[in-house]
């Protein structure tokens, strides 16, 4: 699973508007500041193609990656920003909403959870969302190196993982796959590059 290529093709405001070419997808999803732009630069090992959409205006926009000319890195809107407690649900855009319903291209939705605190109520919603929609996905732990004892309740990435799929298994009948991964230590990054070539070739 080498990457040979990666690049930016272009933001879509919906899904008609994006790539028909047919290749497979890997959308990316998460709470801002989960580290999904150092994850997506990471997978491809580059430094900042990510940067293309942290571009004001673009964060809000579908952005895709072509990778090895076969298949397609997707970023979708990050979501959580709003602090009030009942903006939890549906709050997302609705086009990322019937991107990830509606798109016939995509192999799984790639949902980032930062293990260096305890999973937030909205990730565990956006993950039965995503389970009760039947959409295929993946749990991505992010910052698994970072131990902040004082600031995390004395628990470790470790810990606060166990604690999210204790929630997952009680709600799913199956788990979805899981990959830990650190953007520091580079842990998982070739776990990731591989559980995607073997989802590309069911
Ligand atoms: P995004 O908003 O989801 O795109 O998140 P970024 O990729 O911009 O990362 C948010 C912050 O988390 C930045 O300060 C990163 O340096 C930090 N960060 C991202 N990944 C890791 C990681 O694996 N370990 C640690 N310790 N920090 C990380």
């Amino acid at each position: 699973a080498k990457i040979i290529q990666a690049d930016f093709v272009k933001s879509s405001v919906g899904t008609g508007d994006c790539p028909s070419d047919g290749l497979p997808e890997f959308a990316l999803v998460g709470r801002s500041n989960v580290g999904k732009s150092s994850l997506l630069n990471s997978i491809v090992r580059r430094k900042n193609l990510a940067l293309t959409s942290k571009k004001p205006g673009k964060t809000q926009l579908i952005n895709h990656f072509r990778v090895n000319d076969s298949w397609y890195l997707v970023d979708l809107p990050g979501y959580g920003y709003a602090s009030a407690p009942h903006e939890l649900r549906m709050d997302w855009a609705k086009f990322t909403k019937d991107f990830l319903l509606n798109r016939s291209t995509l192999v799984s939705v790639f949902l980032l959870i930062d293990a260096s605190i305890p999973a937030k109520k909205i990730d565990l919603e956006y993950a039965r969302w995503l389970g009760e929609n039947q959409i295929p996905m993946t749990f991505i732990f992010t910052k698994c190196d970072k131990r902040k004892k004082a600031k995390n309740g004395g628990k470790r990435p470790e810990d606060n993982v166990n604690d999210f799929q204790e929630l997952i298994r009680s709600s799913f009948e199956t788990v979805p796959p899981w990959i830990m991964t650190s953007n520091v230590t580079h842990q998982g990054r070739d776990e990731i590059l591989l559980h995607m070539a073997q989802l590309r070739n069911y």
